[in-house]
């Protein structure tokens, strides 16, 4: 086999085989295949596209380059939930949790990430004591015990994506839906789960602004989790503003609590029982996805999601006291009070710009060597739909670093629009994608 011959079948639409993606694939990982040729192949799919089975073929390939976690000895259905990333995104916390209480089994790895602010696992860093790396026989005994265990993510996942993504961030090819769909649903294949639900974000702070193109991408990876025998559904869901009202690790911490408390925001809430009812019923604790979320607002109310997440904090080595006590999770020396200078109500925000607003507090790292400020970031205190008077808070700016406050308050102003009319709030799930179809809200 020659790449050669790879590469111009593909330049002229023909169709690739398994052995000639397995080959290019794992060619590259090797070194063997150069960058210039490999770059030529992507720009060819890229442009000539790949079929369903080519892209569950490149996903397999891509996924066997590396560790593919045997969770075999954790017993019951696993189902693992994926975010494509947003602004704000405290959901882990609280799902966790929450589908762990109804005897649905938690085994997930999750990632430090690079963003607006640190991933799931810096989040639960911010909890005293807490461990993030657990022996794989730990591991396993916590879920078997507890139902629940989070570790960080190990770090030969999927190296062939690793690879090729960075590959395809320098030579335009990176918005393509099959070749997204695959590095995504590769890495997560990798980490072991029966099932899995995605959250697929649209709107301004996501990675995939249209809905309709946010469809065509949960509907490629659905059919790749499928195609590979694993359970998948997706849920499109609104990213046009944070979710919640805090952005920041510790601040998400907070809100997350406050969630399983029942006092948290109410499009986090809506989130958490949306993707919460989809993962209960692939796991199998409940018929249908009206029950399931009937059980996990149960759970909720009856403190039963609470009691878990105390469990596990404890379990992973964690201060169980900042449930009650959140003075324990690190607190910003500064808070600074961002109001309104006009009043109306607020029509949009700049998401990724807010982003920007809380990494430049400290929250978020902009390389992976860069340390993150556990107790950076901003509480909101107005969303889309709200009215504002002048002078009325629209922000609180927690940071150490007293001298980013006026430019980011700036920032952030500047980044949200104050409209004369009324405007609705957006609904937050704008569809789901089954093996069956797509139902649109
Ligand atoms: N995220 C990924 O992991 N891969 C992509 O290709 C795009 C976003
Ligand atoms: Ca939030």
């Amino acid at each position: 086999m020659r790449i050669y011959d790879i590469i111009k079948q593909k330049r002229d639409g023909q169709k690739l085989s398994r052995e000639q993606i397995q080959y290019f694939v794992e060619g590259y990982t090797a070194g063997e295949i150069k960058d210039y040729q490999a770059s030529a192949l992507l720009m060819a799919i890229f442009l000539n596209g790949f079929d369903k089975q080519e892209t569950i073929e490149l996903t397999e390939a891509m996924m066997n380059s590396g560790d593919v976690v045997d969770l075999s000895n954790i017993k019951g259905v696993k189902v693992d939930k994926h975010s494509t990333g947003g602004v704000g995104d405290t959901t882990t916390m609280v799902l966790a949790p929450l589908v762990a209480s109804l005897g649905v089994p938690i085994a997930k790895m999750s990632g430090r990430g690079l963003g607006h602010t640190g991933g799931t696992i810096d989040k639960l860093e911010s909890i005293p004591g807490f461990h993030v790396e657990l022996s794989p026989a730990r591991f396993a005994d916590n879920v078997n015990r507890h139902g629940i265990a989070v570790i960080g993510q190990s770090k030969n996942i999927a190296p062939a994506d690793k690879k090729l993504y960075a590959l395809r961030d320098v030579t335009a090819t990176v918005e393509n839906i099959s070749l997204i769909a695959s590095s995504i649903m590769s890495k997560k294949l990798a980490a072991g789960s029966n099932g899995i639900v995605l959250d697929v974000k649209t709107g301004s702070g996501a990675f995939i602004k249209s809905v309709d193109e946010s469809i065509q991408l949960a509907q490629a990876m659905v059919d790749i989790g499928n195609g590979m025998k694993r359970q998948t559904i997706g849920v499109i869901t609104d990213m046009s503003q944070p979710l919640g009202m805090a952005i920041g690790n510790s601040l998400e911490v907070i809100e997350a609590i406050e969630t399983l408390k029942g006092q948290g925001p109410s499009d986090l809430t809506e989130l958490c029982l949306a993707l919460g009812a989809q993962m209960a019923v692939i796991g199998g604790v409940a018929d249908d996805v009206d029950n399931a979320r009937q059980m996990l607002q149960d759970n909720i109310d009856n403190g039963r999601a609470l009691d878990k997440l105390r469990e596990f904090i404890a379990a992973q080595d964690g201060d169980d006291s900042v449930v009650e006590d959140y003075g324990r999770l690190p607190q910003a020396v500064f808070q600074h009070r961002v109001e309104a200078a006009v009043s109306g109500y607020l029509k949009s925000f700049k998401n990724e710009q807010v982003g920007v607003c809380a990494m430049l507090l400290g929250a978020g790292r902009r390389d992976m060597s860069s340390q993150i400020d556990l107790s950076a970031g901003i509480q909101l205190a107005v969303k889309i739909g709200d009215r504002v008077a002048k002078g009325d808070l629209i922000a609180t700016l927690h940071t150490n670093d007293q001298a980013a406050i006026a430019a980011v308050e700036r920032q952030l102003l500047a980044s949200l629009e104050i409209s004369q009319q009324p405007c609705a709030a957006p609904t937050l799930v704008k569809a789901i994608v089954s093996g069956s179809g797509v139902k649109k809200f």
